[in-house]
């Protein structure tokens, strides 16, 4: 299963506190990777390094708000520093559900990735190279449809989709920009895009009555997906074994996108 592609480097992770980013960051880790672990949710973060240094592992957890640039450009610098080097950035901290603004979606999963592409691609090209994957979704590539909610016989959209949507779109035509811009100068860009993933995001959706079948049935598979099955499509498109591989979007969905 490839371990050690990460021996001797470092990896930063945003959204490293909970879900596809813990998982990632576990990945990383486990594959010999130094990981710089950041969350907006400091604490989360710190559970995360200190998880991985128990296993022997060498971490670093930076309190982080993705919206925040110049924090974000900081955050690059330091872990590049305290690790020493930059290999791998993952930009996968994101925001959905209920209750989240336009403008903080928009800020989060679409500006947050923006930094993250901006100012990781600019380091790894300065030290020689490397990879971004950014955490995009199906939703990147397609609307998305609801399961049936309180009070409506059949939402046909989840609410808050309009921001998500156009902000996973929007991480689609980074990856693919950034992808062109830098790949004369050693650094690759690449996506996922994840079906609906068992994590603290998808709770308050997966416990909504109807969903779970509602939700299992978008997936041909018949189930949804965990979060360490995203991460092995991360470390795949952050790993050497993907070296001709840049400004694609990896659909890691059980199907969902197929139909
Ligand atoms: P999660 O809620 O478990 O984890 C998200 C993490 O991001 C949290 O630790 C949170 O503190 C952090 N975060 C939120 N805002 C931040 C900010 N401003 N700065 C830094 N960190 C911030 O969710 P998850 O399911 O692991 O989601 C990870 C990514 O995967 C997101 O981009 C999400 O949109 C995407 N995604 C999730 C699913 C799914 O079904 N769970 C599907 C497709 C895509």
């Amino acid at each position: 299963m490839g371990v050690g592609r990460f021996e001797g480097r470092v990896a930063f992770v945003t959204g490293a506190g909970s879900g596809i980013g813990e998982a990632a960051a576990l990945r990383f880790a486990a594959e010999g990777a130094a990981v710089a672990c950041a969350d907006v949710n400091a604490g989360g973060a710190e559970r995360v390094a200190a998880e991985i240094a128990e296993h022997g592992g060498r971490s670093l957890a930076i309190g982080l708000d993705v919206t925040d640039e110049r924090a974000f450009a900081a955050a690059l610098e330091e872990a590049a520093r305290e690790l020493g080097g930059l290999d791998v950035v993952f930009n996968n901290a994101g925001i959905g559900g209920r209750g989240y603004s336009w403008e903080a979606t928009i800020a989060v999963n679409l500006t947050g990735v923006y930094y993250g592409c901006f100012y990781g691609c600019a380091k790894l090209a300065e030290l020689g190279g490397g990879a971004v994957v950014n955490t995009a979704s199906v939703a990147g590539l397609n609307g998305l449809v609801g399961p049936p909610l309180p009070g409506a016989e059949r939402s046909p959209v989840l609410p808050g989709a309009g921001a998500y949507t156009a902000a996973k779109h929007g991480v689609v035509g980074l990856t693919r920009q950034f992808a062109i811009i830098y790949g004369p100068r050693g650094v690759r860009v690449n996506a996922v895009a994840p079906g609906y993933i068992v994590t603290p995001m998808t709770a308050e959706i997966r416990g909504v009555e109807g969903a779970d079948a509602f939700l299992r049935g978008l997936h041909p598979m018949g189930r949804l997906g965990r979060p360490e099955e995203v991460a092995a499509a991360v470390a795949f498109l952050a790993s050497d074994d993907a070296s001709f591989v840049t400004g694609a979007v990896l659909p890691v969905d059980g199907g969902y996108d197929a139909r």
